[in-house]
């Protein structure tokens, strides 16, 4: 296993990272020997809190970490709200470490966290006064941010110089977090890259994605893994793996790596912004065109569009689109053309819904 440093923490972390929020609901034995596999093998961290899983995330997490939780990076993680105390958020504290079944988290993160959310976090008597505490009393080691906001208002919130790490999407198919990842490696913040495969997305074939890196042997996982990796301000690539054979291959992945240097890794990042520029007005997802009074789900059938058209990955794209169901597909346009105004990308919805479903309908 690969250790990298976390930021300026003095910590060493797993380049392959366990997201404990896919564990097998229904499974505890198997759970617990996914986190036994995963220490066994060198990961040292792992992402927890109370409000994944219904309720069963720590649950399911704290039978593998028994009597091994020494050295190894356990973090909480709780969002802040209007009423958020810092009695109520120290309550969380206690209490995750509690279910946990430890005496000390390395790391306690603020969840579902945003810029507009700064305020309610460092209010008075608020979530920031129970964390500093909770450092200075040693029952937590170091505070980091996870959340969904722009690029531009996470790089603000992290040079408030309050976080240690912050844990944000970051992979082949989603890097706009780029400039703040960059902006995180001059802070001396720990950069925990999320979704390195795009949730399962980019464990899919792509040729497009595989010729990127010349060799031949390469599958789209392990460029998608190499990627992430390749980047110096990124500390980990945090995997949420639910089964032996994932966490298997993810850690064959990493542990025989030869390490992408950053020239490839650069000119990966342009190859693929011109594959975007090719494909001219792309869909964002902002959902400014919704609702479709005739139901189609316009941004969804955009993502898997541009996941085949632009990254190449047909297979996948295929078999999400049998998944959705049939009321919500391109099919159901009627070319109304309500939509098509509304898009700040000037996308040819009705066009390109028709081309979607001679692509996969
Ligand atoms: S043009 Fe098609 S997708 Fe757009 S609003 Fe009308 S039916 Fe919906
Ligand atoms: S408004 Fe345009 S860019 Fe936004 S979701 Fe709809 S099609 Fe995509």
């Amino acid at each position: 296993m690969q250790y990298r440093p976390l930021g300026k923490t003095g910590l060493k972390i797993s380049a392959l990272a366990m997201g404990c929020m896919r564990l097998p609901a229904d499974d505890p034995e198997l759970a617990a020997q996914i986190v036994d596999q995963c220490i066994a093998n060198g990961v040292n961290y792992f992402e927890t809190t109370r409000f994944y899983i219904d309720g069963k995330c720590q649950h399911l997490t704290a039978p593998g970490l028994k009597g091994r939780s020494k050295g190894l990076i356990v973090s909480g993680k709780a969002g802040v709200g209007p009423d958020t105390t810092a009695d109520s958020y120290r309550e969380e504290i206690d209490l995750q470490m509690k279910i946990l079944g430890v005496d000390y988290l390395e790391f306690f993160q603020v969840g579902w966290f945003s810029l507009d959310k700064l305020e309610m976090l460092t209010k008075k008597g608020g979530a920031l006064e129970a964390l500093d505490k909770a450092r200075s009393e040693g029952i937590i080691g170091h505070i980091g941010f996870t959340g969904h906001d722009t690029a531009e208002n996470f790089t603000k919130v992290i040079e408030t110089g309050i976080f240690d790490s912050l844990t944000i999407p970051y992979n082949l198919v989603e890097r706009r977090f780029a400039p703040t990842i960059k902006r995180a490696g001059e802070l001396g913040v720990g950069v925990i890259a999320m979704c390195p495969v795009a949730g399962g997305v980019l464990a899919s074939p792509s040729p497009r994605i595989q010729e990127l890196i010349p060799g031949g042997a390469n599958t789209t996982t392990s460029i998608a893994l190499r990627f992430v990796l390749a980047n110096p301000d990124v500390s980990c690539a945090c995997s949420g793996m639910n089964t032996l054979q994932q966490l298997e291959q993810n850690l064959e992945t990493v542990n025989s790596f030869q390490g992408m240097t950053r020239e490839d890794h650069d000119r990966i990042d342009r190859v693929l912004d011109d594959f975007a520029a090719m494909e001219g007005k792309v869909c964002t997802g902002c959902r400014y065109c919704m609702d479709c009074p005739h139901g189609v789900d316009i941004p969804n059938m955009f993502r898997i569009y541009n996941f085949a058209k632009i990254y190449g990955l047909h297979e996948w794209a295929k078999a999400e689109y049998a998944t959705v169901d049939e009321s919500t597909r391109a099919s159901a346009c009627v070319r109304c053309g309500e939509c098509e105004p509304k898009c700040p990308n000037g996308v040819p919805i009705m066009d390109q819904l028709e081309e979607v479903d001679r692509m996969f309908g």
